[in-house]
């Protein structure tokens, strides 16, 4: 029989397992919190377990395989970290160093099937999905290796949690559980180029995520432009779904919106956005582009992406320019994952 990967079961799950093997749910929980809180992840280290039942773990789970291939800091707390998976997937996550926590961007994804036209994450299609254990494994090690605790967690890296669903709620829940790291969901952010429908699900689980969109226009033809998504959902669409959200969980909306020139940073762009957002239980983050290497993405002037965010915020749309973190490590959306594996093949 093929083994089941330990590191992705729920409390629950695990207790059906193990309770499958004539031992009792108390087992369970202390493998869950060895897996989970203690984040040791190897049978043998488990040592309120009897060797014979960490050798029936071993007979019949596995541990999610990963390791640090490279971490990159930059000078302005941001670190990037690239892990080797099975089957020699290479995947980044990003540590950001607030005031307020340490916060993990995750991957969902080995590479990304979306196409956006600025994002260097999807360039060479998807690879695969990513586990429940394998995304888990990112914030464990990250928080090893930098000795503290991580509070907070964005699903912002490589790949469309949405099209991961299943995983990516697991891991939410594995993350936020109480006898795991414990982060609140409200430090939870799952970001979405916005599949409409799996939006309308994740509102009923009724979870107390926070839900980002990446909107990057004013309007359906200009977002057709840059992102391929636009073409399955307008934006009417999509807003009614996150409405529906922020109805369901009471959980403002973040719109993200990557500023680029010529493109998406005009007045009239602003003032359009304005008329849609207004109204709406909702926020708009502002980033400016990190530009790509054909330089078809630019990041607009400094006076441009202040104009464009005083629209906004003088029409009651709530907004933040959002605080460039680690460019000069290749931070940006699969800049270096890109890089290492070109390098590397
Ligand atoms: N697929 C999901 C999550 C991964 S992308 C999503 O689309 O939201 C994470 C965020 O980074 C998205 O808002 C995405 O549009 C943005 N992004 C991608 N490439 C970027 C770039 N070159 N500059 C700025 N933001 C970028």
């Amino acid at each position: 029989m093929a083994k089941i990967e330990i590191c992705s079961l729920k409390l629950y799950s695990l207790i059906a397992e193990l309770e499958n093997m004539n031992e009792k749910s108390f087992r369970a929980k202390q493998v869950y919190e060895w897996l989970h809180k203690k984040n040791k992840w190897d049978f043998n280290e488990m040592t309120n377990l009897s060797k014979d039942l960490r050798n029936k773990l071993n007979e019949s789970f596995f541990i999610t395989e990963g390791t640090i291939a490279e971490k990159l800091t930059s000078d302005d707390n941001t670190s990037k970290y690239l892990f080797r998976l099975s089957n020699n997937s290479i995947i980044e996550s990003v540590l950001m160093k607030h005031t307020f926590g340490n916060s993990v961007c995750v991957s969902s994804q080995a590479g990304c099937n979306m196409g956006c036209a600025f994002c260097y994450s999807t360039k060479d299609g998807k690879e695969r999905d990513l586990t429940t254990g394998e995304m888990l494994l990112q914030v464990y090690k990250i928080q090893e290796d930098l000795g503290e605790r991580i509070s907070h967690v964005v699903i912002m890296g490589s790949g469309e949690p949405l099209e991961n669903y299943e995983n990516c709620l697991n891991f939410i829940e594995i993350l936020s559980s109480k006898e795991g790291l414990n982060i609140s969901q409200r430090h939870i952010t799952l970001s979405t180029c916005g599949l409409v429908d799996k939006i309308y699900n994740l509102a009923d689980r009724k979870l107390q995520i926070n839900l980002a969109l990446s909107l990057h226009a004013s309007n359906d033809e200009m977002r057709k432009h840059i992102m391929p998504i636009a073409r399955a959902y307008s934006m009417e669409e999509i807003f009614k779904a996150c409405d529906y959200y922020a109805e369901k969980t009471g959980r403002r909306i973040t719109y993200e919106y990557a500023l680029m020139k010529g493109i998406n940073d005009g007045e009239k762009t602003a003032s359009e956005l304005v008329k849609r957002l207004k109204g709406r239980l909702c926020h708009v983050n502002l980033i400016p582009v990190n530009e790509t290497e054909d330089k078809k993405f630019e990041r607009p002037s400094q006076k441009t992406i202040k104009e464009f965010a005083d629209i906004l915020e003088k029409s009651g749309v709530a907004t933040t320019i959002r605080r460039e973190m680690g460019s000069s490590i290749n931070a940006a959306c699969g800049q270096l994952r890109g890089r290492y594996t070109r390098e590397n093949e």
